[in-house]
């Protein structure tokens, strides 16, 4: 079976690893096929391509661009763009353009709370300062030793509904469609598991996306629990959308799934890799 892993960060977002870094693991690990999918951001693929190429492994084109979608935050994976896109990166930069006031907001939320300092404190894990997020924060958090974990940062302070949430607006869901279809790639909806939508609002999203062009689903995601794969592989065959797999892989000491350690996917999806091949 292909080893393919569709689904990463590196330190030009919210991972710990530099691209290269990022890649030589992957490769040590057996992974064939890996798109490095920072949020809001390409500026790690030329590095990733380069090391890749060292390896000897695949490296697709990725992005994660946030999106709001009826009220709730939605990740969209491109695969496949082309970076070098005008459009494209227009429309990550005005994305990505309110991540700093956001960010000074948080630490008004927390400095509220009595934790002094965490904009700074954020910024010192955020390697690109363009792509400071909750993350980073919750990363801070940790180190000042408000919470024991990554995780318990976001369910006490920065997940939704949470003390320290801010809402925010990201691009459209259409927006970021025609983006990564403009560019060459393909959509994928990333995690589908893990938005607090009810079944009702889950099939408006699939038939939204699929109306506005998006081609595919991660069926196979380190947000899933292994029955949520065959639920997810229906969702993909009833709507016409293929079928991705991805870590969403960070970092070494944080993510409960490593590079290329991915269950197959079900009898019956259409692999979005094909598209690449
Ligand atoms: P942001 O784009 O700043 O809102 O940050 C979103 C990122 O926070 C996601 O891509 C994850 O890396 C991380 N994240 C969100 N929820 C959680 C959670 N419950 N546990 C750990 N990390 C999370
Ligand atoms: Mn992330
Ligand atoms: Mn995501
Ligand atoms: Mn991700």
């Amino acid at each position: 079976m292909l080893n393919v892993d569709l689904h990463s960060h590196s330190n030009f977002s919210d991972g710990t690893l530099t691209p290269e870094t990022l890649v030589a693991r992957a490769a040590q690990r057996g992974v064939a096929v890996l798109a490095l999918t920072d949020h809001d951001h390409t500026g790690g693929l030329a590095a990733a391509r380069a090391a890749a190429a060292g390896h000897g492994i695949r490296l697709i084109d990725g992005v994660e661009i946030s999106v709001t979608w009826c009220g709730q935050t939605i990740h969209i994976v491109g695969l496949g763009i082309d970076p070098a896109d005008a459009a494209l990166q227009a429309g990550l930069a005005a994305t990505r353009g309110g991540r700093i006031k956001r960010a000074r907001k948080m630490a008004a939320a927390l400095a509220a709370l009595g934790i002094a300092d965490s904009f700074e404190g954020a910024q010192q894990f955020a390697d690109n300062p363009q792509l400071i997020g909750r993350t980073h924060f919750a990363r801070f958090l940790v180190q000042r030793g408000a919470v024991k974990d990554i995780k318990s940062a976001f369910k006490r302070f920065l997940g939704g509904g949470q003390p320290c949430y801010v809402p925010h607006q990201w691009a459209s869901l259409g927006d970021a469609v025609s983006w990564i279809n403009s560019s060459g790639g393909v959509a994928v909806i990333a995690h589908p598991g893990r938005y607090p939508l009810d079944t009702a609002q889950l099939r408006a999203l699939l038939s939204e996306f699929r109306e506005l062009g998006g081609a595919a689903i991660e069926v196979v995601s380190s947000s899933h629990q292994p029955h949520q794969h065959a639920t997810f592989a229906a969702h993909a065959r009833e709507f016409g959308l293929a079928a991705s797999a991805g870590s969403d892989f960070h970092s070494p000491q944080e993510s409960y799934h490593d590079l290329g350690s991915l269950p197959e996917l079900p009898h019956g999806c259409t692999p979005v890799w094909e598209k690449f091949q």
